[in-house]
């Protein structure tokens, strides 16, 4: 079926030129959706401020209503009118943006983003991409935006313009290549006094940490009500079997570095950014009907690993049994 669809695409893909970012702020700006590159995964984006726009991305995405969204700027002036920097949050935005750094800050009383982006929350998160397409949609579209990873939710993210599938409502897809980090961004919450990391991502615990001192982390008995951690996520239709020495019969086998003989390998020189860049795309490739589950070797935990292990181990989650279902009608 995805296959099909693919072929069949209705929605068009436009290269990211100025005529073509123009009129992508122009749809943002009369409600449409709008899929855009970023440097970790392509977005599907709406105007923040608006309800009607946000709850289309949740129908699209069919995502649950209380996993919030990120809302994204084009610099920090901009972010500074929807929720309350400190001084630690300025440090962090001084130093990683615009960059793959999400931060969770206490939602300003009179902050313009939609209550539904936020899921009702007190808090809210934001983030200033730095692809130059990313960074022109914003400053054309004059408004925040909204923007969680342009695929159904719990699949894989799109890394590529065309793993962009068609959604309702969506109305055009920017084409700005492959994403250069390809993982998405770590999401850190600076709306308690302990800073702690919500999801591995493209910035390493180890850099923030050299600016913020030692992290909480995210998942523990700590943050009980951080939403959007869910535990099947990223998922291809296959199932994904990890810290694998080998492929068992009908497996595909997912390489790291030098090791067993793989259909694919993330990054055969053993390098972690190279390994994230690739991680999606090839989960994509091998998520073939002639293979029966996808065997990942194991990846080093430190770096862009922790975040690379953490997309794998959702992907390797117990599916909940109705996106099983969906994934074996796939
Ligand atoms: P996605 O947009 O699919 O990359 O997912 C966005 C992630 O950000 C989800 O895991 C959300 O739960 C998380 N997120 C967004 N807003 C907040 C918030 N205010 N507090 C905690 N997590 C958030
Ligand atoms: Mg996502």
């Amino acid at each position: 079926m995805r296959y099909l669809r693919a072929m069949t695409r209705r929605t068009t893909i436009l290269p990211a030129t100025p005529a073509a970012i123009a009129s992508a702020a122009e749809l943002i700006r009369a409600g449409r959706l709008v899929a855009f590159p970023t440097e970790t995964v392509y977005g599907l984006g709406a105007d923040a401020t608006d309800d009607r726009s946000v709850a289309a991305i949740f129908a699209a995405k069919r995502r649950p209503t209380f996993n919030p969204l990120i809302v994204h700027v084009a610099d920090l002036a901009m972010a500074e009118p929807l929720a309350a920097f400190d001084d630690r949050a300025r440090a962090v935005a001084a130093r990683f943006w615009p960059g793959a750094l999400t931060l969770v800050l206490p939602r300003r009383a009179d902050s313009p983003v939609s209550l539904l982006a936020t899921a009702g929350l007190d808090t809210l998160a934001v983030r200033v991409p730095a692809h130059p397409v990313a960074h022109a949609l914003l400053v054309a579209a004059r408004t925040p935006i909204a923007a969680p990873s342009a695929n159904p939710s719990g699949r894989i993210s799109p890394t590529e313009a065309s793993h962009v599938e068609d959604m309702p409502g969506l109305a055009l897809v920017l084409d700005g290549g492959p994403c250069r980090i390809g993982i998405e961004s770590t999401i850190i919450d600076l709306s308690a006094p302990r800073a702690a990391i919500l999801r591995p991502g493209g910035v390493a615990r180890e850099d923030l940490e050299s600016v913020l001192g030692p992290l909480a982390s995210a998942g523990n008995a700590e943050r009980p009500t951080a939403p959007g951690q869910l535990e099947s996520h990223y998922a291809p239709a296959l199932p994904v079997r990890r810290n694998a020495t080998g492929a068992r019969p009908g497996e595909a086998l997912l390489g790291f570095g030098p090791g067993p003989a793989a259909d694919l390998n993330l990054s055969p020189g053993g390098d972690l950014a190279e390994a994230a860049a690739n991680l999606f795309a090839m989960l994509r490739a091998l998520d073939r009907p002639d293979f029966a589950a996808i065997a990942v070797t194991p990846i080093p935990d430190h770096g862009l690993g922790a975040a690379i292990n953490d997309r794998l181990r959702r992907a390797a989650a117990p599916r909940p049994v109705s996106a099983a279902a969906e994934g074996a009608a796939e």
